[in-house]
């Protein structure tokens, strides 16, 4: 290639952005005139680094987007340690068919049990397939509601919760909701319903809602017509993790003493 139109290739390179491109072309000129490359396959290897680039690009941004608390992966989840939890179910889960048509997963059970780890999961798995994610605890989607409120944006945090394919909310029901706060969820779940899924983690017994919601059983029926109407619940009821590793290591401490 002549020395004119390789620096007119690269300006183009450079007006497109397609950088990556414009710094694998002196490499990839030489592998295609070594190798005997076509036009073809010449360009394909180039526009694939591109490509490449750029698919890296998107993943790290929504990584860095949807603020997951911990890098956990489903291959991490020890299932030996929660028998009861239906291992298919989570994996079929995993294989991200329920965003498309905006289902709900409900994960309900006592502390310690990998409620959190299994949502941050199917986040992650989400993320990684190129679905915009979020992650938020209720408390801190309570405080940045009533902030919008004060602030006069409140049109556009409800934007903010509701564009998201996956939306994570934690542990809904350790703290008792003030009106304000349950108001300000329901809202979120409402703009979601039928659009996209919410993964929603909470300590309480879907009976016992009405009473995160400062009582108001209204708020709280509502909001569980629309989370479970189109869901999978899953009931977690085994040991806290956390207290059976403690009591592994107290074992294995007492059995060294001996
Ligand atoms: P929860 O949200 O139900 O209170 P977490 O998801 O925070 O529980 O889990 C508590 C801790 O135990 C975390 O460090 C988590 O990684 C770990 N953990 C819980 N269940 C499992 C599991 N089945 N396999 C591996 N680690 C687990
Ligand atoms: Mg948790």
């Amino acid at each position: 290639m002549g020395a004119d139109a390789y620096q007119a290739l690269r300006g183009h390179l450079a007006h497109l952005r397609l950088l990556a491109a414009a710094e694998a072309l002196p490499g990839e000129l030489d592998h295609a005139r070594d190798a005997k490359l076509s036009h073809t396959e010449f360009l394909e290897r180039l526009l694939a680094v591109e490509v490449e680039a750029s698919l890296a690009r998107r993943r790290s941004l929504l990584e860095r987007f949807a603020r997951l608390p911990a890098p956990w992966r489903l291959s991490d989840f020890d299932f030996s340690a929660q028998p009861g939890l239906d291992k298919k179910l989570v994996e079929d889960l995993a294989t991200l068919r329920f965003l498309d048509d905006a289902t709900n997963i409900l994960l309900v059970g006592p502390p310690g049990v990998g409620k959190t780890m299994l949502a941050v999961c199917l986040a992650r798995a989400a993320v990684e397939a190129g679905h915009r994610s979020y992650y938020t605890t209720a408390a801190d989607l309570a405080a940045r509601c009533h902030r919008a409120a004060l602030e006069g944006n409140w049109e556009q945090v409800m934007r903010f919760y509701a564009n998201p394919a996956l939306l994570v909310i934690d542990e809904v029901g350790y703290l008792p909701l003030a009106q304000e706060a349950a108001a300000a969820l329901f809202q979120v779940v409402s703009r979601r319903y039928l659009r996209g899924s919410v993964c929603l983690t909470t300590n309480l017994a879907v009976g016992l809602w009405g009473k995160a919601f400062g009582e108001d059983t209204s708020v709280a029926g509502a909001m569980l017509d629309r989370l479970l109407h189109r869901s999978v619940v899953i009931s977690i009821s085994g040991d806290s993790y956390r207290m059976r590793a403690h009591r592994a290591r107290a074992e294995r401490l007492r059995g060294g003493q001996k």
